[in-house]
């Protein structure tokens, strides 16, 4: 039935009634909030006649026909392969979007989707490469013209709330309208090979929030329901559940292998690197050295446990190291490290992680870069005895189960040194849609490792 709402000041819409309504007694009826704007859907009313015997529900109805047309488009950070072009321009392009709506005649899968509003999105290093069209340019282009469209909506790390529902997401999936969730950013397609052997994270037809599909970073945006996961804001900050996506990646590579009293090296150090350093030790290395180009994402590191920490200058060579390898061998006694979690991607960082490694040691390849690599003498991969393991996504849900319960968990420190160093608190890092300019933009990124955007 809704709530009930004992006071309206109302009149039926005639103009006199308009015009007088101040005058009317209250009337008592019943309505519910509009899952969008929070505004008042009537849904009975108990008197429907107004007092100069107009039918009342005409002021009513009036309220709800202002509302669909003040709710047609929305704010959102895009690309447009016609208006801006990949040559042609950088960044993200906030323009006004279509406001998503659920119509389950005209489109049957959205008996399966929902309708978001989201509160906060992260910034990744992959939307980075998208602002500087470095990335994903082919998949962008060819999945824009299968739609048939030229606008591609960014961004997918997101925490938001369920506003609607279609008709069977909560049969399928227990999710209800009200309920705050993250999501993974794969929407995978749960019939292929991999995904009915639990192997989702590899789906043949997977479609990524913001690159293949239409992403989140708009207030509001329609998603497929069956990779959303209910989050709990008294377990984790909002903030930091929108962050789950890259915490996630992490938390998948440090599970690839077994970190109790392992010498780790973690390759670059930007967030998802961060992350790793956090859980590495969580998960009992004993001596983790961070390596970056970058002091700053150094200082974060050894803020976040790292024990020692390797500055690399820029270099061209595709080779390893010889600075790098000698400043390892050192702090391993003369062995090499016994886990490298490559999460850079450049071709030196790969060798980087081949050469540090020791003989039967263990390689996590995450960092991803377009293009050819050279891997001189990869016999020695071989000869080493190296085991490589490629990573990518998620486990869905394994990964997310073991994220809340690593974050949920206030003896660990982990969630509050996210906050605090990776975030820093909140200070400067989390910028409102409604002030979103490419500058300010281009110089937050450049000042923080993270930066959340706020809806
Ligand atoms: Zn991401
Ligand atoms: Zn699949």
């Amino acid at each position: 039935m809704g709530e009930e709402f004992s006071v309206l000041q109302g009149g039926c819409g005639k103009q006199a009634c308009l015009r007088r309504r101040a005058e009317y007694p209250a009337q008592k009826f019943y309505g519910q909030r509009h899952a969008i704007t929070g505004r008042l859907v009537v849904l009975f009313v108990l008197r429907t006649t107004c007092p100069e015997l107009h039918e009342g529900q005409f002021y009513l109805r009036l309220i709800y026909d202002n509302l669909k047309k003040t709710m047609n488009s929305i704010s959102a950070l895009t690309y447009d392969v016609k208006e801006d072009g990949w040559e042609t321009s950088t960044g993200f392009i906030k323009r006004e979007v279509t406001m998503p709506a659920l119509d389950e005649k005209a489109n049957p899968k959205d008996v399966l989707a929902v309708l978001l509003e989201i509160q906060y999105a992260g910034v990744c290093g992959t939307d980075r490469g998208i602002w500087n069209r470095q990335v994903f340019k082919e998949l962008i282009h060819q999945t824009l013209e299968r739609e048939n469209k030229s606008t591609r909506i960014l961004g997918h790390e997101f925490v938001g709330r369920v506003v609607e529902a279609g008709s069977q997401v909560e049969n399928l999936y227990g999710i209800r309208v009200g309920d705050n969730v993250s999501g993974d950013s794969h929407v995978t397609c749960g019939r292929c090979f991999q995904c009915r052997v639990g192997e989702e994270e590899v789906c043949q037809d997977q479609a990524i929030l913001g690159i293949s599909t239409d992403g989140i970073f708009s207030k509001y945006a329609k998603i497929s329901a069956k990779n959303l996961w209910q989050v709990d804001f008294s377990r984790i900050r909002p903030e930091i559940c929108a962050m789950l996506d890259p915490f996630g990646n992490a938390v998948h590579s440090c599970s690839k292998v077994e970190l109790r009293g392992k010498r780790v090296a973690v390759l670059g150090c930007g967030p998802i690197g961060m992350f790793t350093v956090l859980l590495a030790r969580a998960f009992g290395a004993v001596k983790i050295v961070a390596v970056d180009i970058l002091e700053a994402n150094l200082n974060t590191a050894k803020e976040l446990g790292a024990h020692e920490v390797v500055l690399l200058r820029k270099r061209d060579d595709i080779e390893a190291d010889p600075g790098l390898l000698q400043r390892i061998r050192e702090l391993t006694y003369d062995k090499g490290v016994d886990v490298t979690f490559e999460m850079a991607g450049p071709n030196a960082s790969v060798n980087n992680a081949l050469a540090i490694t020791r003989g039967g040691g263990e390689v996590v390849l995450f960092g991803l870069k377009d293009g050819d690599f050279v891997i001189p003498e990869f016999k020695d991969a071989i000869v080493k005895g190296l085991t490589l393991y490629g990573v990518i996504g998620r486990q869905i849900f394994q990964t997310w189960q073991t994220s809340q319960r690593m974050l949920s968990d206030k003896t660990n420190g982990i969630q509050e040194k996210v906050w605090k160093h990776i975030l820093k608190e909140g200070r400067d890092t989390i910028i409102p849609l409604d002030s979103y300019s490419k500058e300010l933009f281009e110089q937050k990124m450049a000042e923080h490792a993270k930066i959340l955007i706020k809806f």
